[in-house]
């Protein structure tokens, strides 16, 4: 009997991740709940310093979540009722969603087929008079086209809202992610690249203005306390998740070259394997890719394969499986199927493998070989 049937390749492994931080993570923790400071206060103020040093931006604000990153960003912008917003329809739904929540339209253009990422040349005929802003996404880990973004964001008077929560450490041309844009969102959700015990987020930003108005959304828009000129909302980041980050922080560059190393291991197993006519990797456009997902494209047969992964114990994810623009919540913005046909076929031909830091030799080659038999059979 071939000893790797008893291979299991879990999508992530959160216990194992910790395992090797636990001692710090337990200090950290240990640190605030000591301090009695639970809810923003000096650990707080201590990871945003660190995050905005790593992201190479002036100033960052912790917030509750990923998805209040993005929110407070579009406040801070003065995002209102019926303004536009220009984003990709291939996303996590949080993108589209915080710009509905404030009564703004969000405006679909359809992603490059290599990299998933929202279609920069795509961008300018979908600018109306009513366009306030465009939120690029980092998919899986991989800048969007950000030149031709920021270009166009000028010269339209556009705010630039970088949606880097899958993104954290990713670089376009030598800068980091979150330092690209008027502001980059991070998510600290377990299963991302630098995930914490619970919800969690960042902002980032290089304008002193935008870091106030951001910091008083973040506490209801109080300032002086109790005195509101405006309306924000409980944005804020509890200091047991910061504690949580701060001790991780230190060790993701490391578990970022071992998703790069595990991406490359698979690139060369399905070349060596002869499958890559059947399927195609993720590529590399943009460098610093930080693989948050790797993300392969199989023709016709992606459900099948994936159920075969799974009878074989290999867990696989479909990201994502209904562009926005056609889920039932945005019918009312018009789109049909065919509108945004390369957001589509992506949706019905990717399906994302294990990819986390801790993953095995064996197991890398379990998951390649495993598909090769799919393929060949
Ligand atoms: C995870 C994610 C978010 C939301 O972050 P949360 O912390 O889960 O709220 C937003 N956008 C993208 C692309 C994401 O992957």
């Amino acid at each position: 009997m071939n000893h790797k049937q008893n291979i299991k390749v879990p999508l992530l492994d959160i216990p194992l991740s910790y395992k090797e931080v636990l001692a710090d993570v337990e200090r950290n923790i240990n640190e605030v709940i000591k301090s009695g400071y639970f809810i923003l206060g000096p650990v707080v103020e201590e990871l945003e310093q660190k995050i905005a040093a790593y992201c190479g931006a002036k100033y960052a604000v912790g917030v509750s979540s990923g998805t209040d990153a993005l929110l407070i960003s579009l406040m801070a912008a003065g995002i209102k009722e019926d303004d536009e917003v220009i984003t990709t329809p291939f996303t996590f739904f949080a993108t589209a969603g915080s710009i509905s929540r404030l009564g703004a339209k969000p405006v679909y253009v359809d992603i490059e087929p290599d990299t998933f990422n929202i279609n920069p040349e795509q961008i300018e005929k979908n600018i109306t008079k009513k366009t306030r802003a465009i939120i690029p996404v980092h998919l899986y880990g991989q800048c969007a086209g950000m030149d031709s973004i920021l270009d166009l964001a000028k010269k339209n008077n556009l705010t630039v809202i970088e949606d880097a929560a899958q993104a954290i450490g990713s670089e376009y041309k030598d800068r980091k992610a979150g330092s690209l844009g008027d502001y980059g969102c991070f998510s600290f959700f377990p299963t991302k690249n630098l995930g914490g015990f619970g919800d969690g987020g960042m902002v980032t930003m290089d304008s002193e203005k935008l870091y106030e108005q951001v910091k008083i959304l973040r506490v209801h828009g109080s300032q002086p306390k109790y005195y509101h000129k405006i309306i924000g909302g409980n944005f804020r980041l509890d200091a047991i998740q910061a504690a949580v980050v701060l001790a991780k922080l230190k060790y993701l560059d490391q578990w970022t070259d071992k998703r790069r190393e595990n991406a490359q291991t698979y690139d060369r197993l399905f070349k060596e394997m002869g499958v890559t006519d059947s399927l195609t990797p993720p590529r590399e456009i943009v460098p610093r890719h930080v693989y948050n997902q790797y993300v392969i494209r199989v023709k016709d047969k992606r459900d099948k394969l994936r159920n075969f992964l799974g009878e074989n114990n290999i867990a696989t994810e479909i990201y994502y499986p209904l562009p926005l623009h056609l889920q039932d919540c945005f019918l009312s913005l018009g789109y049909k199927k065919g509108d945004l046909p390369e957001s589509e076929k992506a949706a019905d031909e990717t399906i994302a493998l294990p990819i986390f830091p801790e993953l095995t030799t064996d197991q890398l080659e379990y998951v390649a070989s495993t598909i090769t038999r799919f393929i060949k059979k």
